[in-house]
């Protein structure tokens, strides 16, 4: 069994240890505390590990009563991947089910900036065709 650190050592602390199979072979690796992933499968490589938050995501209201999974969001990161935007934590933002984007805290909180504008705005529409 081999024990392996990432890249960035901010990723480090606060984590456990968590050992994952890579090729077949299993290796110890840490695991940041935010991390809900088994790391039941078997990695082709160590590049294709990644850690991955819980994820929330707004229930919108949409035809004929249906509801949508919507503003998907949750925290990942791929410590072992050699890219840097991707070696430390990253927020996957997905605003339909469909496709991602993976945003650093500065894009993100612009984001959360804009949803909490567009709730604000919703709410003022909403009151506007009150009875
Ligand atoms: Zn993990």
């Amino acid at each position: 069994m081999t024990v392996l650190a990432p890249a960035v050592p901010a990723q480090v602390a606060p984590s456990r240890q968590v050992a994952v199979s890579v090729a077949g072979v299993t290796v110890v690796v840490p695991c940041p505390i935010w991390c809900t992933d088994p790391h039941a499968g078997n990695y082709v490589d160590l590049v294709d590990l990644s850690h991955n938050g819980d994820a929330i995501f707004l229930a919108a209201p949409s035809y004929r009563g249906a509801v949508e999974r919507t503003l998907i969001a949750r925290v990942s990161s791929r410590p072992f991947s050699g890219t840097p935007e991707t070696e430390r934590p990253f927020l996957v933002f997905d605003p339909i089910d469909d496709e991602c984007a993976q945003l650093d805290s500065t894009a993100a909180l612009a984001l959360a900036d804009q949803v909490i504008a567009h709730g604000h705005a919703l709410r003022a529409m909403a009151a506007s065709i009150a009875g």
